[in-house]
């Protein structure tokens, strides 16, 4: 079974001026590809082969779960992203949000603190935890919540190469550009 990359939800130039239509072609057309290619190079003649994208992640470590959660975190962070959205979180989300930060304010400043401050390359994510409720984690590198038993439910990724073409260093411009874009709807299909 040949891994594809997904087709994005929106046209490459419809996060702009929020994120650039060069960004997405160097971001999504050059790396989110090269790790569906190196995922497709890696399983074949493995046990991985003809295996799903999340029991790989799962189960496989070093080059081939580094390329394989790449592929996943990729896809997520392009659905949670979407043209003429952002704003307050709403639906289900937004009271999970009240109940575990207080407010949706305190939520969206602890999530931003935690993308500016995440060390390096890696993904910042707001996550449900066995119990039910949300929780703000980051990895590093290409670390999946899926491998902690945690849920997925928002992200951003806080690599360079998601940021360097549109706002050079300054990840925080990055981030608050963020929050006029996040798909709430995606969001709470999450949930
Ligand atoms: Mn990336």
């Amino acid at each position: 079974m040949e891994h594809k990359l997904p087709e994005l939800p929106w046209d490459r130039s419809a996060l702009a001026p929020h994120i650039s239509a060069e960004t997405i072609d160097f971001h999504y057309g050059k790396h989110h590809a090269a790790y569906v290619a190196k995922l497709n190079a890696g399983i074949q003649g493995t046990e991985f082969e003809g295996m799903p994208l999340e029991d790989i992640i799962k189960k496989s470590s070093g080059g081939l779960f580094n390329n394989a959660a790449q592929v996943y975190n990729h896809t997520f962070y392009w659905n949670c992203l979407a043209p003429n959205k952002g704003g307050e979180a709403t639906g289900t989300v937004s009271s999970a949000i009240d109940e575990a930060f207080g407010s949706f304010e305190k939520f969206k400043e602890k999530f931003s603190n935690s993308a500016a401050t995440n060390f390096g390359s890696g993904w910042t994510w707001l996550v449900k935890n066995a119990s039910g409720a949300l929780e703000i984690i980051n990895t590093d590198d290409a670390g999946c919540p899926i491998t902690q038993g945690l849920t997925p439910v928002l992200t951003i990724d806080v690599w360079e190469h998601a940021y360097y073409v549109d706002y050079r260093n300054a990840r925080p411009n990055y981030i608050k550009a963020f929050w006029e874009l996040v798909n709430w709807d995606f969001v709470n299909e999450n949930m």
